[in-house]
């Protein structure tokens, strides 16, 4: 039985799941978090076979540890996950990890697939810094503490935007100055590709087609939020850009707008670049509309007849329908469409918001099916959903997103070539 342990490191805090490969199971998963101030707190879960359920069973239990303690760095952070899993089990020594998978953010022009992290790697990740400046620094952070608590396994680097390096030139080249743009790397990347290609694999592997086969389009929305158009299992096209900053309105980033705004907030109100990217990416989207970054409250807000809510909704569902239309343009059409993450496995109304007008292009919607898929509803069991009609020519699925597993599944692949 072979384990993957799977990490996601942020500057305070690092998330953590082991996972048990030949049944893609989780065994235990945990965060550690305030790193560097004076009490940090880790929780660490344990997920077991139910002792009541019998052999082979999927019924699993979970008991949750949790603990405040001074945590000064991320090497302290894992020696306090190591002891967590001494302590509450699964026992590592039982279980050890066959390789360690890192989430990268950034991985640039330069990694376009899962790659294994040598000190080379390691430089390169640290000087695309330059593009992520709040992310990579605390990615490499994780990896450089994780391989002092495992120094004996490969450790293997999947970044977020390595699923969108197929792009053509014509879609990820803005059309500014070449010179510039080519100095500073300027181009569009795109995010959550982990997510996407997660995705879109088993929404193929759910109607039973090869991705090779398929033109797609997966809506994953979260907190933050993107679309990506995928033909025959390449991203072609994808709303984030050179930041995850670009595209669809989100909980608290703006999304597509006219750059001159920026030009004229500077002269008109004398905002900095720091107050800039602040107003864009931490005060704007539904929470700059409407006061919140979460689409449950901006539902309630609408029941209460709040008119910001109102236009903060529609601003968000417009976009969507945007990109729809678009993407389906670039791919000729669609064969399958997936919803994924927060909003897109939750929120029935955004989703048939987003394909009401689709019609012409072969999207029916299953009023029924789709609102039976969401947290509360009867199709919350974590499964695939089909919430188109039977006559749909476009197959419209509701589909959980799983990074932590996806980069489990390409740690193990680099870890076992
Ligand atoms: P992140 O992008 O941070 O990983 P998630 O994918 O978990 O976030 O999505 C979080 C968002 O999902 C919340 O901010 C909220 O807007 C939305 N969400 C979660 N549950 C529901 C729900 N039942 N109905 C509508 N929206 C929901």
């Amino acid at each position: 039985m072979s384990t993957v342990l799977v990490v996601n490191s942020g500057s305070s805090s690092f998330k953590y799941q082991l996972i048990e490969m030949d049944g893609e199971t989780t065994l235990a998963s945990g965060l550690v978090e305030r790193i560097g101030d004076a009490e940090g707190r880790a929780k660490h879960t344990v997920f077991a076979p139910a002792a009541t359920a019998g052999e082979g069973a999927a019924t699993f239990t979970e008991a949750t540890y949790k603990r405040r303690l001074p945590i000064p760095d991320h090497t302290a952070g894992f020696r306090v996950m190591l002891e967590a899993f001494a302590e509450n089990g699964p026992a590592l020594d039982a279980h050890p990890p066959v390789a360690v998978g890192h989430r990268v953010v950034h991985g640039g022009a330069r990694f376009f697939e899962p790659t294994l992290v040598t000190p080379l790697v390691e430089i390169n990740i640290d000087e695309l810094s330059v593009l992520a400046p709040l992310h990579n620094p605390a990615n490499l952070a994780g990896i450089v503490a994780a391989k002092k608590a495992f120094p004996a396994v490969p450790h293997v680097a999947v970044f977020d935007t390595a699923f969108h390096q197929t792009l053509s030139p014509a879609a990820y080249t803005y059309a500014i100055d070449a010179k510039l743009a080519a100095d500073h790397r300027i181009r569009r990347y795109g995010f959550h590709g982990t997510s996407h290609k997660f995705v879109s694999e088993a929404a193929a592997a759910f109607v039973g087609r090869p991705v090779a086969e398929l033109k797609q389009l997966v809506f994953h929305l979260g907190n933050g939020a993107s679309v990506t158009a995928i033909d025959g299992g390449r991203s072609v096209e994808t709303s984030m850009g050179f930041t995850p900053l670009e595209g669809l309105v989100m909980g608290t980033r703006s999304g597509d707008l006219d750059p001159a705004i920026l030009f004229h907030l500077a002269r008109r109100e004398g905002m900095s670049i720091a107050d800039l990217d602040a107003l864009l990416n931490k005060r704007s989207g539904l929470l700059g509309m409407a006061g919140s970054n979460d689409l449950r409250d901006i539902r309630a807000a609408i029941e209460k007849g709040d008119a910001s809510a109102v236009l903060a909704y529609e601003v968000y569902v417009h976009r969507l329908r945007q990109y729809a239309g678009a993407y389906l343009a670039h791919l000729g059409g669609a064969d399958v469409i997936s919803f994924t993450a927060g909003v897109g496995e939750n929120a029935p109304h955004v989703r048939a918001a987003a394909l009401e007008t689709l019609a012409f292009a072969g999207v029916e919607i299953d009023a029924e099916r789709n609102h039976a898929v969401g947290r509360g509803a009867p199709g919350a069991d974590g499964g695939i959903h089909v919430i188109s009609t039977d006559e749909s020519r476009v197959i419209v699925l509701v589909v959980p997103t799983d990074e932590e597993l996806e980069i489990a599944r390409q740690t193990l692949s680099v870890a076992s070539a």
